[in-house]
């Protein structure tokens, strides 16, 4: 199994890194987490074909996380030509949001009905199903007030097991989320800086120990993160980056 960091940054253009988006692959699984508003740039630039991605699991609603579905798609309807279909999952609330964010991205395009079957599954915390070939949990992520549910996300296939925080600060959720996976990826906002809504390192790495994944890569980091880079003990991520696992 494959993971290629397409966008590795936070929402505000930390590093000059991308918005959040990785994309998996494996003998039959094709899929995006998450699709940040620079996440075609990404995709385009890593020459990745678009058609053959089955899936997008979206953790929450803030643009560096969603906010290139509206090109995704038009691209897919009006380039890529695409007919496969192509599943989005996502916190509840996700179809209306589709049809908000189209609408202000693209006035009228909310109307267009996509060439290709397009389907929404808005999944509840703690939910699970079964998605292109992966079995996907929902957990309950710390990111706010309004605009949520926010999600991470344990996803299962091909006998490999994938997590990722998301966005959140510190809850216990994620000990379920990602115990024993052989991938998890996990936001570190800041070195120690305890801050409502984000996950710091040093916070992290005290509970570390009880979540026993095999592999751990850091991502979505601000540049008090990005500034030490080369002293920390822990493996980072770049936009570009390939994993396998
Ligand atoms: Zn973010
Ligand atoms: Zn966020």
């Amino acid at each position: 199994m494959q993971l290629r960091f397409i966008g590795s940054g936070d929402a505000f253009g930390s590093g000059g890194r991308l918005n959040t988006c990785f994309q998996v692959t494996g003998e039959e699984v094709n899929f995006l987490i998450d699709c940040g508003a620079s996440s075609l740039i990404g995709l385009k630039k890593e020459k990745i074909s678009l058609n053959d991605i089955q899936a997008i699991f979206l953790t929450h609603f803030h643009a560096d996380h969603f906010g290139g579905l509206p090109f995704f798609l038009l691209e897919a309807q009006f380039f890529s030509k695409r007919n496969q279909p192509l599943v989005i999952v996502g916190p509840p609330g996700l179809a209306q949001w589709h049809e908000r964010f189209m609408e202000t991205f693209f006035p009228g395009s909310s109307k267009t009905k996509p060439k290709f079957a397009l389907s929404f599954i808005e999944l509840k915390p703690r939910e699970q199903a079964d998605v292109a070939g992966v079995k996907v949990r929902a957990f309950q992520a710390l990111h706010g007030d309004s605009g949520g549910p926010f999600f991470s996300y344990r996803l299962e296939a091909e006998n490999r097991t994938l997590a990722y925080t998301g966005d959140t600060e510190w809850t216990d959720e994620l000990f379920e989320a990602a115990s024993q996976s052989d991938l998890f990826i996990a936001e570190a906002y800041f070195f120690e800086k305890k801050i409502k809504l984000h996950l710091d390192l040093a916070t992290l790495t005290e509970k570390l120990p009880l979540i026993q994944s095999k592999r751990l890569i850091l991502t979505h980091m601000s540049e008090d993160m990005l500034d030490r880079l080369n002293t920390l003990i822990f493996e980072t991520a770049y936009d570009g980056k390939i994993v396998e696992f």
